[in-house]
């Protein structure tokens, strides 16, 4: 698929503005802390050595560790519910209420006594001990007016408090807040897809900390769900960049390819085959750039480049990919300005990882 943000067997897929897949958090990673509090420059070296080689992504930030060994503490958990100290983050239909200022954003969060009921998972604890927890249930009477109609765009907010998706909120807000929101609707999604036991069908029920589902039938524990997927910039011998139109998407939109990892399919093993079943290239130097977690509703889109050598010919699969070609920095660019094409928003991985090949902000985006 070409990143961006089509739908693919009722996934979101990687990339652009639809964004791109992306997935299991850094928190499960060994690398644990997860989000100790970055200050100074320690904080600044841990923040580098967890973002990859390109880092920077929106919504691969956080400030909030998130605790995982409390999450087997039923008791702590509910202290930390009882105390008034503690945030929670609602989530109504996929929208957090956020605070609009001027060119940023935050999330608005209210104390447990505030929040309605609703299923409820821990997100994890800050350097100063609050307890930040993300409740699915309705944000009426949290003080915002009415919802509004979905698939909005990402027209410029005005300042105030109203709904928004991560999807149009994620860059503008802060680093805590960029991981506390990407983190909760990643569960919040597990939650509402995977509500029986894949063994025996029966309906299982949340952990106290909303990490886990077990089956009441056969006891089996079931953990939130990933779908790994890679996205990547290929050049040529001439450094241009190979950008496609997935055959869903409206006219002008392009972006770079993407698609999921197969069973039993290495990351770099995929991306060859998606470059070659959707464009006839033939890549080499594959390498590793930077992920980002895309829970629309459960992706992990791992950037890669790759090179495609000279004198390879373009062939689209017309399933998949519509169209294809080759651009130089400049012809980009005069694409862009003649109305021509679109690249993917700053809230996708796929942005991200072409403007870095482009060398400086991306103009035109979805
Ligand atoms: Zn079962």
């Amino acid at each position: 698929m070409a990143d961006g943000g089509g739908r693919v067997d009722g996934r979101d897929t990687p990339g652009g503005a639809a964004g791109g897949p992306l997935g299991r958090t850094d928190g499960d990673t060994p690398d644990g802390a997860a989000g100790d509090p970055p200050d100074g420059a320690a904080g600044d070296r841990e923040e580098r050595e967890v973002a990859g080689e390109l880092g920077g992504f929106a919504l691969a930030r956080s400030e909030v560790d998130r605790a995982s060994a409390r999450r087997d503490d039923p008791d702590w958990i509910a202290a930390a519910w009882a105390d008034g100290r503690s945030r929670v983050l609602v989530l109504d239909e996929g929208q957090a209420l956020v605070r609009f200022g001027d060119g940023a954003a935050e999330l608005v969060l209210v104390p447990p006594a505030q929040a309605p009921e609703g299923l409820k998972f821990l997100l994890g604890v800050d350097a100063a001990g609050t307890a930040y927890f993300g409740l699915v249930g309705p944000a009426g009477g949290l003080g915002a007016g009415p919802m509004p109609p979905p698939g909005t765009g990402m027209a410029p907010p005005a300042p105030g408090v109203r709904p928004a998706a991560l999807r149009q909120v994620g860059p503008l807000l802060g680093d805590r807040d960029a991981g506390l929101l990407t983190h909760a609707v990643a569960l919040a999604n597990w939650h509402a897809r995977h509500t029986h036991c894949p063994r025996c069908g029966a309906l299982t029920a949340p952990a106290p900390a909303g990490h886990m589902r077990r089956c009441p039938v056969d006891g089996s524990e079931h953990f939130p769900r990933i779908d790994p997927a890679v996205i990547m910039l290929v050049t040529d011998d001439q450094d241009r960049c190979l950008l496609a139109r997935n055959r869903l998407w409206p006219p002008r939109r392009v972006s770079i390819l993407a698609g999921f990892v197969e069973a039993g399919e290495s990351a770099e093993q995929t991306v060859a085959r998606e470059v070659r079943e959707e464009t006839g290239i033939t890549v080499s130097g594959i390498r590793y750039v930077g992920s980002q977690a895309w829970p629309m509703p459960q992706s992990l889109m791992l950037g890669f480049r790759a090179e495609a050598g000279s004198g390879q010919q373009i062939r689209v699969d017309n399933e998949e990919i519509a169209e294809a070609r080759w651009l130089t920095r400049a012809e980009l660019a005069a694409a862009v300005a003649a109305g021509e094409l679109l690249l993917p928003p700053p809230v996708s991985i796929a942005h991200q990882i072409i403007q870095s090949w482009y060398g400086g902000p991306l103009p035109g985006t979805w």
